[in-house]
């Protein structure tokens, strides 16, 4: 499995552009296969997105890199991600960061990651079971946020949580294609926004979301 995983950091992250030198890393440290379902093991290192049940993936881990690269943490940062699922971009960032809260609404979901990520010690990350369309609101301002699931626009509330300085990576567009962004906070009033590139991901259902039904 170890070389696996070096061959999907050098084959699939490397090659095609993520060079931070930490997250390749993360990556290197992380055991994929903790966080597939048991019949897909044999896949852990496939290149794209696997079932986790409920409708739901553990997105591809390109996806993962280029998102974590794009939040640029430092170490220092307490960061907050939305849609849980498996755990594992959660693990990743755990090794990247201080602090990470992650939000799942499907509470079979939650109970697995967080039982998971406690057992493989990455005592860290914090899963909590909520509409992460409104962030968290206990713990905010975070330093870095990042959404696992395709919004219609970058929620309010994840916004408004975002410290000064901060980073907001969200898949965001129509059901079937999204743009990946990043989202910089500059001031109280003031945000910057690039485009990362095409992506699909699943629905980010939620009040400031997509409604349950579509
Ligand atoms: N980061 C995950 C990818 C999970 S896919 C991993 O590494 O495995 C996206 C997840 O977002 C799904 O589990 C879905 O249930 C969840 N999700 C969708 N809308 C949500 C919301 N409003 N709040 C929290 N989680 C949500």
């Amino acid at each position: 499995m170890e070389q696996r995983r070096a061959r999907m950091v050098s084959e699939q992250l490397a090659r095609r552009g993520i060079d931070a030198a930490a997250v390749l890393d993360a990556f290197r440290r992380v055991p994929r296969e903790e966080f597939v379902a048991h019949d897909d093991l044999r896949h852990a290192y496939f290149d794209g997105p696997l079932g986790i049940g409920y409708g739901q993936t553990i997105s591809q881990p390109y996806v993962v890199a280029l998102t974590v690269e794009a939040l640029a943490l430092r170490g220092h940062e307490r960061v907050l991600e939305i849609g849980a699922g498996s755990g594992y971009a959660a693990a990743i960032l755990g090794l990247l960061a201080r602090e990470v809260d992650t939000i799942e609404r499907i509470p079979e979901l939650a109970a697995t990651a967080s039982d998971r990520l406690a057992r493989l010690g990455f005592a860290n990350v914090h899963v909590h079971c909520a509409d992460g369309t409104l962030g968290w609101p206990p713990n905010a301002p975070y330093e870095a946020i990042c959404v696992a699931a395709g919004a219609p626009r970058p929620p309010k509330p994840l916004l408004d949580q975002l410290a000064i300085g901060g980073r907001l990576v969200i898949p965001h567009g129509d059901a079937s294609s999204q743009h990946l962004v990043r989202i910089i906070r500059r001031s109280e009033h003031d945000v910057v926004e690039e485009d990362l590139g095409e992506v699909r991901f699943v629905p980010l259902v939620g009040e400031a979301g997509w409604p349950a039904h579509a």
